[in-house]
């Protein structure tokens, strides 16, 4: 059973639903990733630029303090010690290869709190790239910091005005300018979403993460863990983390998403309480009201609050491979002081929603080896949590 299917499907989700304009386009990305894949050229290239520039392999490190506190045997992948704090650089240096692989000139990106146009940017700024980053306003006035970062590191930010001003709407303008411009321009996507081939091509891109774990955990353990858990917004670092422990059946898949104020509250999670649908190009899980329009997703973590989930995670948890869990505002702040003070690392707060699940674990099953994805670093969000302690 090889998911996805030459269609694109993971099981019923994914696919392609796509204006006709972008059809071709789709197809010439496919073909190109396909041979790109099988280049010497092309992989050590990245190799080269996720060693030495990025900073992988990131380290695996046995959380003693955090262990002994909570009774399990906990270690954390360092994703946040990668250049730009997060696992977004992974995706964006292997598409931005990508796209001067196939002859591009130009990268446009979409981006909701920043994060993925600051690792787009970067990646462009490398390799020479000219860049265009569509952004709601709403969130460029909110997230004026990372604005900033991307224009310090040369690309173009694109107010978009239109709908509910955030991360949908910006997501629907990039797509606009890549049907008018696709014959030199490359889009690049920020998480395991949108038409078939990008959640192929993303996961491929970020699963790095689990491969790397993998080699670390048996060379410190002598086996593999019981548990890997990750934080799930559109779903790449954790993709990334659990894909290559697919077939490893006794590694158990736990994906935290965020609660938000609760999980009573309107904007929760979205493999929880979605319901299926079509949201940029591909069927999976979404979160949407009883007239099927799209809600917003809310939570104090700007990457969790987008309102969909890659389609290979619906497929997961159709068929029972991974189980789903929503984590609070509030016990996730509370994991990123815990973190801080016990670790002496200070966690974002999307990995923080994946941290603070390890209490329940530990109810459930004592004495357990887990692997947390630390997916990135918390210096953006010590804003937000000055405010909140307020
Ligand atoms: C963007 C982001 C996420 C959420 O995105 P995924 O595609 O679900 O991984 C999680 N953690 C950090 C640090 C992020 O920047």
């Amino acid at each position: 059973m090889k998911v996805p299917d030459r269609k694109g499907y993971f099981g019923e989700f994914g696919g392609k639903f796509i204006p006709e304009t972008l059809s071709n386009a789709l197809l010439e990305l496919q073909e190109a990733y396909s041979k790109a894949k099988k280049s010497r050229e092309f992989r050590k290239t990245l190799s080269y630029y996720l060693g030495d520039y990025a900073g992988r392999p990131t380290p695996l490190y046995f959380a003693r303090k955090l262990s002994n506190k909570l009774k399990l045997k906990i270690y954390l992948k360092r994703e946040d010690l990668l250049h730009t704090g997060a696992h977004k650089i992974n995706n964006t240096l292997g598409q931005v290869i990508l796209a001067r692989y196939m002859g591009k000139k130009r990268i446009i990106a979409e981006t909701g709190a920043g994060q993925h146009g600051v690792a787009a940017a970067t990646a462009a700024a490398l390799f020479g790239f000219k860049c265009e980053v569509y952004m709601g306003d709403v969130d460029l006035a909110r997230q004026k910091m990372n604005v900033f970062r991307m224009r310090t590191l040369g690309a173009k930010v694109i107010p978009v005005a239109s709908g509910s001003r955030t991360l949908k709407d910006a997501c629907n303008e990039a797509i606009r300018d890549w049907v008018t411009n696709v014959k030199n321009s490359y889009y690049l996507l920020g998480s395991v979403v949108g038409p078939h081939p990008y959640p192929v091509i993303v996961r491929d891109f970020q699963s790095v993460i689990g491969r790397e774990t993998k080699v670390q955990i048996i060379r410190k353990e002598g086996r593999l863990p019981d548990y890997l858990i990750a934080c799930v917004g559109g779903g790449s670092n954790s993709i990334g983390m659990f894909h290559p422990f697919f077939y490893d059946k006794d590694v158990k898949f736990i994906g935290i998403e965020a609660a938000g104020l609760g999980l009573n509250k309107k904007h929760a999670a979205t493999l929880l309480k979605g319901k299926k649908g079509v949201l940029h190009g591909s069927k999976s899980l979404i979160l949407q009201d009883s007239f099927g329009q799209i809600s917003l997703a809310h939570s104090i973590a700007a990457g969790l609050d987008y309102p969909g989930v890659g389609p290979e995670h619906a497929y997961y948890k159709s068929i029972g491979r991974a189980e789903y869990a929503a984590v609070s505002d509030k016990e996730a702040m509370s994991a990123f002081m815990s973190l801080s003070r016990v670790e002496g690392i200070i966690p974002a707060l999307e990995s923080s929603h994946a941290l603070a699940y390890l209490g329940k674990l530990a109810r459930k099953s004592p004495n357990a080896l887990v692997v947390v994805c630390l997916s990135g670093r918390g210096d953006k969000d010590l804003e937000i949590v000055r405010r909140w302690a307020e």
